[in-house]
């Protein structure tokens, strides 16, 4: 029988590569042992699988190797800088919010803080001779 004629050679090839489901695998085992047609070409699938598992090394030359290599390093490297994305776009928008958040509540609390500080600083100590606290004190509007 030759193995184009034959019904089941079709499905040899997932039947080799584990890719049929149990009752229809047994169904072709069972056809393997009666047809020696399909039992042949099983054969030269074991044979092909056999040959390219022991000699994948030698049958590849090494710059596909390589080439191979550097597609699966390079769609590493991009799966990296999208996440990397992601976190710069998340730390970007925590502190977005948090200097939001704290000019809010400089405007509200600090700037009578500096002003207590300068008041006190204004009061005969030496540091109002300071050039910064001088140009503070101008910010403010304490002279
Ligand atoms: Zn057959």
């Amino acid at each position: 029988m030759n193995t184009f004629s034959c019904e089941f050679s079709q499905r040899l090839g997932a039947l080799h590569y584990c890719e049929v489901p149990a009752p229809e695998r047994k169904v072709l085992e069972a056809h393997i042992g009666l047809c020696p047609a399909c039992a042949q070409q099983m054969e030269q699938l074991k044979a092909l699988t056999q040959l390219f598992t022991t000699s994948r090394t030698a049958a590849v030359p090494q710059i596909i190797l390589h080439r191979f290599a550097r597609e699966v390093a390079w769609a590493g490297v991009l799966k990296l800088a999208r996440a990397l994305s992601c976190a710069a776009a998340a730390v970007l928008v925590v502190s977005t919010g948090w200097i939001w958040y704290t000019e809010s509540a400089d405007s509200q609390s600090s700037v009578p803080t500096a002003s207590l500080a300068l008041r006190t600083d204004s009061s005969g100590s030496s540091d109002s001779n300071d050039p910064v606290v001088q140009a503070l004190m101008k910010e403010y509007g304490r002279d």
